[in-house]
């Protein structure tokens, strides 16, 4: 999928302006790419649905490139799908808290069983792990397993404990877990390979024995399009509160996280990405995002630029550069305030209208030199701000002064000032060589 996008979003970095042809032929790739990565048709169409009227709408920035625009908009559109905000474990009002885990066989559970209680009990908590999964003759013993190496006690069935009936263990467990203040419970269950109706009662049963605070379907991201369809029975059969994404370390796609959210209206909650106790994570819906967009570095430029240049700021820009009044030495220190805010990235400036021109005059200032040009600006009279031309050489001396700096600075400032004037004159004149189209003007 990353591969794919990528090329889309190549071609159409090198373009001006979006028209309806650039949006359709994007459209028309993503299409593929999100069918490629397994994502669900519906969840495609719906996506490519917003993606579509958002790059025709409002958002015409002109902080971006429309290349730029199209990343963002296709990145904040996965966020969305992926559930927005992180969501939280709800914890019961008096403890313990009780977890149940469902899904098919081989999901996931049993290790998640152990990632959770391990990641809890790091948060001061006292979780118990449950063994109601009898229905494979080793899967108590891999909980117990799983417990010891995660450091958490495991509640399994005994003779006369419940033995043989899962219902009645996750019962006595929560019994157990008072007995000894533990916060948390966690249910293993058992699965089949495939969604039967056996399995889905059992898991019901056990849900209304114990009432759960949180039932989290707990799904392989590997099972790509079959995802869908497990996650609608397990939904139907069982129901759950969240979703568990398992073994995000094979598959890069990320077509399963985008459908069953979409689909479900279910959260993800947690994430696995490997074999190792470790291998846990709260699931966050913008790293999964600019995972299936894998360009990382595309968009923290972006969100920096975002950022950067509120839009506010950049039409005060434009309005300075549209009035008819000069450009100040209160304009000069604001314009070099914002572009020093992007740090070292001399190529976004070529975002902003104007501002492709001061990359060089700025070339070298960093943030103790801004520092000095503002205690400059600020030591000199209005009269002088207003019309520095008067700034001999005593006015000099006592602006260097009273800004702690050295006569030159003061010179060399006054000198870069009225160069960028004359530029900015220039600008507003329709007469700047080599720049580019300023939008909006
Ligand atoms: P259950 O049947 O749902 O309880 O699934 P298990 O917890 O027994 O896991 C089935 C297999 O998947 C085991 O071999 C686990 O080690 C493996 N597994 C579980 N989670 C992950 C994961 O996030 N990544 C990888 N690579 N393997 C996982
Ligand atoms: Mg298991």
């Amino acid at each position: 999928l990353s591969d794919r996008l990528t090329s889309v979003f190549s071609s159409l970095r090198s373009k001006g302006r979006l028209s309806e042809e650039d949006i359709n032929a994007t459209a028309r790739e993503i299409r593929l790419a999100l069918l490629e990565a397994d994502v669900a048709l519906p969840v495609v169409r719906d996506f490519i649905a917003k993606v579509k009227e958002r790059a025709r709408g409002e958002e015409v920035s002109r902080a971006l490139n429309p290349a730029q625009q199209v990343i963002k908009i296709v990145n904040e559109e996965l966020i969305e799908i992926l559930g927005g905000e992180t969501r939280e474990i709800r914890f019961a009002k008096t403890p313990p808290t009780v977890i149940m885990l469902a899904g098919l066989q081989g999901a996931g559970k049993t290790t998640l069983a152990g990632k959770l209680g391990q990641w809890l009990a790091g948060q001061r908590n006292t979780p118990l792990l449950v063994a109601a999964d009898l229905q494979r003759p080793n899967a108590v013993t891999q909980l117990q397993v799983v417990g010891e190496r995660a450091r958490v006690p495991v509640f399994a069935p005994e003779p006369g404990n419940g033995v043989g009936d899962p219902v009645e263990v996750a019962r006595r467990s929560l019994e157990e877990a008072e007995r000894n203040n533990h916060n948390v419970v966690i249910i293993d269950t058992a699965g089949r390979l495939g969604v039967d109706e056996e399995m889905m009662r059992q898991a019901a049963d056990i849900r209304d024995a114990v009432k759960p605070d949180e039932v989290l379907f707990v799904v392989d991201a590997m099972i790509g399009q079959d995802a869908v369809a497990t996650a609608q029975a397990f939904l139907d059969g069982v129901g759950y509160d969240a979703v568990a994404l398992t073994k995000l370390d094979g598959d890069a796609r990320g077509g399963a996280a985008l459908s069953i959210r979409h689909i479900t209206g279910r959260p993800i909650m947690f994430a696995s990405t490997g074999e190792k106790l470790e291998d846990f994570d709260l699931f966050h819906p913008e790293r999964m995002a600019s995972r299936i967009l894998d360009m990382g570095d595309v968009l923290t430029l972006i969100e920096k630029a975002q950022r950067t240049f509120e839009e506010e700021e950049v039409s005060k820009m434009a309005k300075t550069l549209a009035s008819d009044d000069d450009f100040t030495l209160d304009d000069f220190l604001e314009q070099m305030g914002m572009v020093r805010k992007l740090g070292p990235i001399g190529n976004l400036l070529g975002m902003m209208p104007g501002m492709g021109q001061m990359k060089d005059q700025l070339a070298g200032v960093d943030d103790k030199d801004l520092d000095r040009i503002t205690a400059i600006i600020r030591s000199m009279t209005p009269a002088e701000r207003d019309n520095p031309k008067i700034i001999n050489g005593s006015r000099r001396l006592r602006i260097a002064n009273g800004s702690g700096t050295e006569v030159g600075e003061v010179s060399g400032l006054v000198t870069r000032f009225f160069e960028a004037q004359k530029m900015m004159r220039q600008m507003k004149n329709g007469n700047m060589p080599g720049m580019p189209g300023m939008p909006g003007m």
